[in-house]
């Protein structure tokens, strides 16, 4: 079924079938060719007209939907079978999604705005320049092949030699280095006007604590594989006992992954947020010499410290000095190399490709170099190139109509706000004074962040990434000093994908999500409102999901809730726990509810939100809907609702996702949210029968 023009006949179809036809499914399965060319075959016609008026043109791909599925036993299939057999995951990626296509195409944007900077030849000077040497050395392989390991030889000596868990400790603290125990700087959730120093748990090397612990399914063999990738590491260095050390390692590791909080754990605030002066540190985890962890740091100075996962890091801490230094130099020093490997010698980035990119993710075969260069680039200094890449970039006119779309999406949530029966009224006026001082950020920052001190070398890729992890570090360090504002932001303007924050209180929405499929001035609005509009709904949904509802309007962690209807919130979501609980995509394994809870709550809001959003719209742009395609405009909704989230994995990083993400597989991010939603039941007449129906007092209902 890998042909797409077999798709779009059937579908045309099978369309035409559900939405004139309220005839029980397995009718329509059996029939569905017989009754389309009998009964509907002039509605077909006029439809094939249309057809070929519109298609893609109103933003929906209809060429993909299927013929076999039914809207109401799989939404997501039905959408995007024929985009999901058709499509093939590209060399050197871990899926495909319209997150990694629209990704791409950015990438070949900034490619340009790069190669300005590598090329030039005269009059380059600046970020440009930067950008261009930092291309170029890490272009170089050439250069890396001839330097071997002689970049990091010394490192690795000094490594290898050290004789006190004091000096284990320091090279723990080297921004570069791999480290039992994390270090950052985020805001007080108690007083978010001031930043502290914050330590969370860190140190293995593998995906999650289950690819240590399971006997059974693929983790014994991840184990092996990563057992010879240690040894052979080792082997290239030149370093003795290779064996051994692999073991050591891998000992190590295991005890570290069974102390680490679940992903669940980790997105709680209320139990990540363990504020303690930093005097009591080594009273509170004791075995660990922390003075020296953070004098090496340059914040041996500081008060107070905020501790994620403390009780974590109280069992690294007490692990620390029961083992012995030569095997923390083992751990450090393969994990060096491997902090390296990318800017090695040949055969330094092809076992590390083979071992991280094939066997954990199922990449099979790499990027070219060009296009690796690009992304690292990118990646490591994205405020530089994102600021030469909206100059170019992005045109002033979306940035209104995103503000415009806003405005719907705002007004609706508040007019749902007003009618929610659950809420009393002292926790609805809390909820609206949030919502009402939510800021919204779109496109690019007002202010940038300074890279004017640094100076890369295009001879020298390992130097340049030294110079990047401090010069992070020191943008960290120097928040401790000031006030984080609205005009700093989370993420850099080319990043395809959305963010919120409920410590600012803030949904930001970057120039690189801005453009199609999840933004078209020139589509349907319908199709707008269920792919930009549910995604900024999702974004608003945050402030609002399990943990955002914690925050109030000021950023500050404030409980503002009535006890009686937060029991009443906490009801609901645990409804929606139990219903993500339920799906299992793989043989023993589960989607975690909890850990998905807050996305899920985003995704749910953000569909109830932009669709209400869209009737808002609607209101304002009266007169009749046009039927296209043979679909309403409410039935276009969600085809872009699940069109947007279509994706594609490999089997390794599927069960990555289920294990460490916060987000649900595609599937379900689709399929769990439509099912809650009275709209799409009309919408495509959804009956009991149908695998996805929920009768209506089990329908999840939130925001
Ligand atoms: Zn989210």
């Amino acid at each position: 079924m890998n042909d797409n023009t077999r798709f779009s006949e059937s579908s045309k179809e099978f369309r035409s079938l559900i939405i004139s036809s309220s005839k029980k499914r397995e009718m329509i399965v059996k029939n569905i060719i017989i009754v389309a060319m009998s009964v509907h075959s002039c509605f077909i016609w006029a439809q094939q007209e249309k057809f070929i008026q519109h298609k893609n043109n109103w933003g929906v791909e209809t060429q993909f939907i299927s013929r076999s599925v039914l809207p109401g036993d799989d939404f997501y299939r039905y959408v995007n079978e024929g985009w999901l057999q058709s499509k093939t995951i590209p060399a050197g990626s871990s899926g495909l999604s319209n997150y990694s296509e629209v990704g791409n195409k950015v990438n070949e944007r900034i490619a340009e705005v790069i190669h300005d900077g590598a090329y030039t030849k005269e009059g380059i000077k600046g970020p440009l320049k930067q950008v261009g040497a930092l291309y170029l050395g890490y272009l170089d392989t050439d250069n890396m092949d001839k330097l071997g390991l002689k970049p990091i030889q010394k490192d690795l000596k000094n490594i290898l030699a050290l004789k006190h868990y004091e000096d284990v400790a320091k090279w723990m603290s080297n921004p570069k280095s791999f480290s039992i125990i994390a270090i950052h700087t985020t805001p007080d959730l108690n007083d978010r006007s001031r930043f502290l120093v914050t330590l969370s748990e860190s140190g293995i090397g593998l995906p999650a604590p289950e690819w240590y612990q399971k006997q059974d399914g693929p983790y014994p063999g991840y184990r092996k594989s990563f057992q010879e990738y240690i040894s052979h590491t080792f082997q290239l260095a030149g370093v003795g006992n290779a064996d051994k050390r692999a073991n050591d390692v891998i000992e190590l590791e295991t005890k570290l992954a069974a102390v680490q909080w679940t992903p669940a754990q980790m997105r709680d605030s209320k139990i990540n947020s363990h504020l303690m002066p930093a005097s009591e540190l080594s009273t509170y985890a004791p075995g660990f010499p922390w003075k020296t962890f953070l004098a090496e740091r340059q914040v041996n100075n500081v008060d107070e410290v905020i501790l994620q996962a403390d009780t974590a890091i109280k069992a690294k801490a007490a692990l620390f000095t029961k083992i012995p230094v030569d095997v923390w130099a083992s751990y450090l020093a393969f994990h060096w190399i491997v902090n390296h490997s990318t800017v090695l010698s040949e055969e330094f980035r092809k076992s590390q490709f083979d071992f991280y990119s094939t066997v954990l993710s199922g990449i099979s075969k790499d990027i070219p170099r060009e296009q690796k260069s690009i992304r690292y680039v990118n990646n490591r200094v994205g405020q530089l190139v994102g600021r030469l890449y909206v100059e170019k970039y992005f045109p002033v006119e979306t940035l209104e109509s995103i503000e415009d779309l806003v405005g719907y999406i705002r007004k609706a949530f508040a007019t749902r706000l007003e009618k929610l029966e659950w809420l009393d009224e002292s926790s609805r006026n809390e909820a609206k004074a949030k919502l009402d001082a939510v800021t919204v950020r779109i496109g690019y920052p007002e202010t940038w962040r300074d890279y004017s001190s640094i100076r890369f070398n295009a001879k020298d890729p390992v130097g340049n990434e030294q110079i990047i992890a401090k010069a992070n570090w020191d943008y960290e360090r120097s928040l401790l000093q000031r006030v984080f504002t609205s005009k700093d932001w989370y993420q850099v303007p080319q990043t395809v994908d959305a963010t919120s924050s409920k410590l600012y209180n803030s949904i930001e929405f970057p120039a690189g999500i801005l453009q199609p499929p999840f933004f078209d001035p020139s589509v349907d609005p319908a199709v707008n409102f269920g792919a930009i509009g549910a995604i900024i709904g999702h974004e608003l949904g945050h402030c609002f999901d399990d943990e955002g509802s914690k925050f109030d309007g000021q950023g500050n962690m404030r409980d503002w809730w009535t006890s009686q209807t937060r029991k009443q919130f906490d009801g609901r979501t645990r409804l929606l726990v139990e219903q993500y609980d339920a799906f299992s995509p793989l043989e023993g394994v589960h989607v975690n509810g909890k850990q998905t809870l807050g996305e899920n709550i985003g995704d749910l809001t953000g569909a109830e939100v932009a669709y209400a959003a869209y009737q808002l719209y609607r209101k304002d742009h009266p007169g009749k809907q046009p039927v296209l395609d043979g679909f309403t405009d409410d039935q276009r909704y969600f085809l872009s609702f699940a069109q947007v989230n279509r994706t594609l994995y490999t089997p390794e990083a599927y069960r990555m996702n289920i294990s460490r993400d916060y987000h649900a597989p595609a599937e379900y991010r689709v399929n769990g949210v439509v099912r809650n939603i009275d709209a799409w039941y009309k919408a495509f007449n959804i009956q009991q029968e149908d695998k996805l129906y929920l009768s209506p007092e089990r329908r999840v209902r939130i925001w």
